[in-house]
C-alpha cells in the first residue's frame, strides 16, 4: 500500500525532502545545505554533483525518520531554485561547468548584445520576460561562448541542458542509462527560450540565443508520471510525477488555482504570484508572465508574477551589519518598542529595485530622520519596508488585471512576524491569511506529483485540505494607509538615479 508522497524542494541554499500524509501534513523532512561559490564579484555557482548527493542523502533520511521506504511511496514530485542553469554529457553525467545560479549576472554582455536594438522587450510577447540575466537562456548562451568545446559538442548532440529539476529528474531516473530529459511548463518558461502560448521552445528564439535544439529538454506538464526512479536510488521505482519552479509549488501548495488568487512567499526576498486563469495577461506595470501550472493534458493556467529583492534579507542586514537587533525574530520585540515609524522610511534598493519599479540605478535610503528616531523606528521602517514593497506589487497587479485582490495568502520565513502581517492588512486594506501547513513549496511538489497519480483525486480535494491558521484583518483607516503610502512612494523617489558616473 502506498500511503505517502515525497517532495523534493531543491532550494538555492540547501536541499529538502520531505514526506506528506493524505492530509497534507508534513510527516517527515531532512535538510542540507551546499556550498556557495563566487568565483567573482557577480558570480554565483552551485556544484551540480553536490546538489545531486545531497538530494540522495536527504531523500534516505527523510524516508528514514518517517519509518518508511519506497513501496511507500504513492509518487514523488520536484520543485526547484528556478533559472539556475546546468550543461552536462549525456555519456558521462559529467557536468561540463558549475551550475550557474539565477543570481548571477556574468551573462549581462549577452544580454546587451541581445537587447540591440530593440531593448530589453524584444522577447516579451513571445515570453512574458524582459531579456535580463536572471533568466537560463542568457546563461545557457554564456557557456557555449565560454566554456571550452561546449559549443561543438552541444551541436554533436552529446550534451543535455537542464534547470535543476530537469538535472535531478535525469540522475533520478537513471542517468547514463535512459535518464528522462524533461523539463516542465513553470521552469521552462523561464529559459527566455519557450513560447508562452504553444509551450513550446520557440525556433526564432534559439536562433536569436544560438541555442542547438538537442540540447534541450522536452517540455511537459507540471503534473504526469515523466518516469520511474531507477533501482541504483532510495526511491526504485516511484513514479516521478510533479515538476514545479519553487514560487509556481508555492502557489500550488497554497490552492491558489482559480483567477485572482494571490500568494505571496515573505523569505530573503518576496514573491507575489496571482493566478491569471487560462490566458495569458501581459503586464505593462513591471510584472512578468509566466506559467502557473499545467496539469497533464489540461490547458495551462497562467500566472503574474511580481519579485521584490531584499525584504527578509533586509533584517538579517538590520541584525549582522549594524548589529541593531540580535536575531531576526527579535526585530517584532524592538519594533514594538514604538506606536509607529516615527516619521522614517528605508527604502533598501541594495541592487536597485526590482518589480515594479526595475531600476537599477537605484541604490537605499533611509529618510525621514530627525532627533526623534530611534533603534524601534529603525526596526520599524525595516519592517514596513517590505509592507511597502508588497503593496506596490500588488498595486502593479490590479493596474494589469483590473481587480484587487479580496485577500492574500502568505507563507515563508517572515510571516511568522504577527507585527508585519498586521501591518501588511492594514497597508493593504485586505485580510492576510496563513495556512496551517506552511511548508507550501514542498507541499506544492507534492500535490502535483500526487494527483498525477491518483492519490489525490481532484484539486477540491488538495483544496479541502488548506487549512487556516492564522488570519490579520485591517483596522487601520483608509486614509492614514493611504498617507503612509504616499510618503513611502516619496522615499523611493529619493532613490532613484543615485547610480551615475561618480558611484562605483
Ligand atoms: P528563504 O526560503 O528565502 O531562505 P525563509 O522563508 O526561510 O527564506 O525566511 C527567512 C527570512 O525571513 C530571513 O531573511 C529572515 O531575516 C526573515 N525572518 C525570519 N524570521 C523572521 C521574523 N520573525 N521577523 C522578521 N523576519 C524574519
Amino acid at each position: 500500500m502506498t500511503t505517502h508522497v515525497l517532495a523534493i524542494d531543491q532550494g538555492t541554499t540547501s536541499t529538502r525532502a520531505m514526506i506528506f500524509s493524505r492530509d497534507g501534513s508534513v510527516v517527515a523532512s531532512a535538510q542540507k545545505e551546499h556550498r556557495q561559490f563566487t568565483p567573482h564579484p557577480g558570480w554565483v555557482e552551485h556544484d551540480p554533483l553536490e546538489i545531486w548527493d545531497n538530494t540522495r542523502a536527504v531523500i534516505a533520511e527523510a524516508l528514514s525518520a518517517a519509518s518508511l521506504t519506497h513501496r511507500d511511496i504513492a509518487a514523488a514530485g520536484i520543485t526547484n531554485q528556478r533559472e539556475t542553469t546546468i550543461i552536462w554529457s549525456r555519456v558521462t553525467g559529467e557536468p561540463v561547468y558549475p551550475a550557474i545560479v539565477w543570481q548571477d549576472t556574468r551573462s549581462q554582455d549577452i544580454v546587451d548584445r541581445l537587447a540591440q536594438p530593440d531593448g530589453v522587450d524584444r522577447f516579451r510577447s513571445t515570453t512574458g520576460l524582459p531579456l535580463a540575466t536572471y533568466f537560463a537562456g542568457t546563461k545557457i548562451a554564456w557557456i557555449l561562448e565560454n566554456v571550452e568545446s561546449a559549443r561543438a559538442r552541444a551541436e554533436a548532440g552529446e550534451l543535455l541542458f537542464g534547470t535543476i529539476d530537469t538535472w535531478l529528474l535525469w540522475n533520478l531516473t537513471g542517468g547514463v542509462d535512459g535518464g528522462m530529459h524533461v523539463t516542465d511548463v513553470t521552469n521552462a518558461s523561464r529559459t527566455l527560450l519557450m513560447d508562452l502560448e504553444t509551450l513550446e521552445w520557440a525556433p526564432e528564439l534559439l536562433a536569436a540565443f544560438d541555442v542547438p535544439r538537442a540540447l534541450l529538454p522536452t517540455i511537459q506538464s507540471s503534473s504526469q508520471v515523466y518516469g520511474h526512479a531507477s533501482p541504483r536510488t532510495m526511491l526504485d521505482g516511484v513514479p516521478i510525477a510533479g515538476i514545479l519552479g519553487d514560487q509556481q509549488a508555492a502557489t500550488f501548495g497554497q490552492a491558489a488555482f482559480d483567477v485572482g488568487d494571490t500568494k505571496c512567499t515573505y523569505g530573503t526576498g518576496n514573491f507575489v504570484l496571482v493566478t491569471t486563469g487560462e490566458r495569458v495577461v501581459r503586464s505593462s506595470h513591471g510584472l512578468i508572465s509566466t506559467v502557473g501550472y499545467k496539469l497533464g493534458d489540461a490547458p495551462a493556467v497562467y500566472a503574474l508574477e511580481g519579485s521584490v529583492a531584499v525584504t527578509g534579507s533586509l533584517v538579517q542586514w538590520l541584525r549582522d551589519n549594524l548589529g541593531a537587533i540580535t536575531s531576526a525574530p527579535d526585530i517584532e520585540r524592538v519594533a514594538a518598542t514604538v506606536a509607529d515609524n516615527g516619521g522614517v522610511y528605508f527604502v533598501p534598493a541594495f541592487s536597485g529595485l526590482f518589480a515594479p519599479y526595475w531600476r537599477p540605478d537605484a541604490r537605499g535610503a533611509l529618510v525621514g530622520l530627525t532627533h526623534f528616531a530611534n533603534r524601534g523606528h529603525l526596526a520599524r521602517a525595516v519592517l514596513e519596508a517590505t509592507a511597502y514593497q508588497t503593496a506596490d506589487v500588488l498595486e502593479a497587479v490590479a493596474a494589469d488585471v483590473g481587480t484587487r485582490p479580496s485577500g492574500l495568502r502568505v507563507d515563508g520565513g517572515m510571516t511568522a512576524n504577527g507585527l508585519l502581517m498586521q501591518f501588511q492588512a492594514d497597508l493593504l486594506g485586505i485580510d492576510v491569511v496563513r495556512p496551517r501547513v506552511p511548508e507550501t513549496t514542498a507541499l506544492g511538489a507534492a500535490y502535483a506529483a500526487g494527483l498525477a497519480v491518483g492519490y489525490w483525486g481532484s484539486l477540491d480535494e488538495v483544496r479541502a485540505n488548506w487549512r487556516e491558521a492564522e488570519r490579520w484583518s485591517p483596522t487601520m483607516r483608509r486614509d492614514e494607509a493611504e498617507r503612509l503610502l504616499r510618503n513611502w512612494r516619496k522615499a523611493v523617489d529619493k532613490t532613484l538615479g543615485w547610480v551615475d558616473e561618480d558611484v562605483r
